[in-house]
């Protein structure tokens, strides 16, 4: 059972977040779950770091151009008025891109989160990627109203507050690349032994 008490995420404050002061939000709603942090830094990163930060598989580049089509078919957006190319490969790099801009656009606060299936806890406390379909209750439910649909046709990134790693195989890269093996901590949250 100790995997399962132990598992851990990365959750980034995105600049919008920081910058929105949404960050002490966000940390305590996951406190509040039970969930403890056991990292934590402001940061401004390069665009080195991103690159390792998002993954380099085309298949991922490919995806994220077909979701963006997805959403201009939904909303009767023509992709050519936007983009030189209706190619998934080449909208999803010129998204790509944008995510690279959102990301550097000022500081973000990053935390490792560990707790009993922090993984899938951290993203139901983001909720949804896209504003309109998350949760109230959740953070991007209860602070987010952007569309990708604006965001798209005006060549940004969704704006949603938070990032929080999606699977094991992502939390474990995704903490390696952010942290240190020293800046991780370990200590005993009061309520553990009455919580689970
Ligand atoms: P997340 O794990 O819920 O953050 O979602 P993804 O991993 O799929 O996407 C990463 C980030 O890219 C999101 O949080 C958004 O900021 C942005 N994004 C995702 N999908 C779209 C989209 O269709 N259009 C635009 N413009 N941005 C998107
Ligand atoms: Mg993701």
């Amino acid at each position: 059972m100790k995997a399962i008490k132990e598992e851990r995420t990365l959750v980034l404050v995105k600049p919008d977040g920081v910058m929105r002061g949404l960050s002490g939000e966000v940390i305590s709603r996951i406190e509040q779950r039970g969930l403890k942090v056991i990292a934590m830094k402001m940061v401004a990163i390069d665009r080195k770091h991103l690159e390792k930060h998002f993954p380099s598989d085309p298949e991922w580049v490919k995806g994220l151009g077909k979701k963006t089509m997805k959403t201009f078919d939904e909303y009767n957006i023509k992709a050519l008025d936007h983009y030189e190319s209706d190619d998934h490969a080449h909208i999803g790099a010129k998204v790509k891109e944008s995510l690279f801009e959102y990301m550097s656009s000022g500081p973000i606060v990053a935390m490792v989160v560990e707790g009993i299936h922090s993984i899938d806890m951290v993203r139901k406390i983001a909720g949804d990627t896209l504003p309109v379909f998350a949760p109230i209750g959740s953070v991007r439910g209860d602070y987010s109203v952007d569309s990708p649909a604006v965001a798209n046709v005006e060549g940004r990134a969704i704006k949603n507050i938070m990032h929080a790693s999606e699977t094991p195989e992502e939390a474990k890269n995704e903490i390696d690349l952010w942290f240190k093996k020293d800046e991780i901590h370990d200590y005993k949250r009061a309520g553990e032994d009455v919580a689970y």
